[in-house]
């Protein structure tokens, strides 16, 4: 293995001489404004050591990593109840896509995709006010990274809203088949301000332990969901957290990923690290072009895949 921190620190100088840094979200504005020239890494190693490089400690937008906290969250309170309105298989589609919600009668495909994300933000919401739901979510993502001062960003959060009308469409052809118990816009409130979350690098890395740890945040001690839930939820991210790119991501990567349009992306090392990424310019499929790339050099160099054979 290479010594960790000169290899962070070279992936980050050969991340900025990069020309090509693929095209930044420009669906609202606040993403839109967003340089295209930052990049930030973190890596929490499982007996607590943080490294850094670049512009790990500067806030960027979740997006769809949020998606992995609302399942921890929903699995912990629905239990295995929430695979029977949420599928567990790759969707090989963009993540906004519509088009298997009809043939597959409103259950889609995975969590990791907007409508299955939908379905479980309607399951935090249950019986709650939507800002009671959402405050559940932030104060897991706190908990889990041992810092109160995560917060929503509202502007993000009602632009989201403004120009959310592929997840309306979702959320209302769900509804149709009985699969959304909640009202359309009150379901979408919570989904949005989840995507909204705003961490640095280093904040979602330490967020990020308790899935390299067995589901134990060593912040507190507390087992936040169980070993068997944890692994499964790092199985979905190997299979799914990448969309119609989650093939290649696992072929080049080798580790469980989330990604956000947000240029983020959260991978795990079970059992050795917990890792964050952040280069805002996109590729085709929506995932940060040169996060995957610094991560498939990440996981070389430190000699990291969930396949080696040992
Ligand atoms: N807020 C975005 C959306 O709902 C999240 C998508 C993403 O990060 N891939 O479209």
């Amino acid at each position: 293995m290479t010594a960790l921190q000169p290899l962070i620190d070279s992936i980050v100088s050969d991340m900025r001489k990069m020309e090509d840094k693929g095209r930044v979200a420009d669906y609202i504005p606040p993403l839109a404004q967003v340089s295209p020239d930052k990049f930030g890494l973190a890596v929490v190693l499982a007996d607590g050591q943080v490294l850094t490089g670049g512009d790990a400690e500067e806030p960027f937008s979740i997006q769809s990593i949020s998606k992995v906290f609302t399942l921890t969250l929903a699995l912990g309170t629905a239990g295995d109840q929430l695979w029977r309105r949420v599928s567990k298989e790759p969707s090989g589609s963009p993540f906004n896509s519509i088009v298997q919600l009809e043939n597959e009668q409103g259950v889609p495909r995975n969590p990791f995709i907007n409508a299955g994300a939908i379905v479980v933000s309607d399951m935090i919401l249950a019986r709650h006010e939507p800002r009671e739901a959402i405050g559940q979510v932030l104060r897991l993502v706190r908990d889990l990274a041992g810092d109160d001062t995560i917060a929503i960003d509202e502007h993000v959060a009602r632009a989201e809203l403004e120009t959310g009308f592929r997840n309306q469409a979702l959320a209302n052809y769900t509804k149709a088949f009985g699969n959304l118990h909640n009202d359309v816009d009150r379901v979408l409130g919570v989904y949005s301000h989840c995507c909204s979350i705003t961490m640095s690098c280093r904040q979602l890395a330490l967020a990020g332990r308790y899935l390299m740890l067995g589901g134990r945040n060593p912040e507190t001690g507390r087992q936040v969901l169980s070993a068997h839930r944890t692994r499964r939820i790092n199985a979905l991210m190997m299979t799914c957290g990448h969309y119609d790119n989650s093939g290649e991501f696992a072929f080049r990567v080798g580790l469980p990923g989330k990604s956000g349009v947000g240029g983020g992306i959260l991978v795990v090392a079970p059992g050795v690290a917990s890792i964050a990424v952040w280069a805002p310019g996109l590729n085709a499929q929506g995932n940060s072009l040169l996060g995957s790339l610094a991560l498939e050099r990440l996981a070389a160099g430190a000699g990291w895949s969930v396949f080696e054979g040992g």
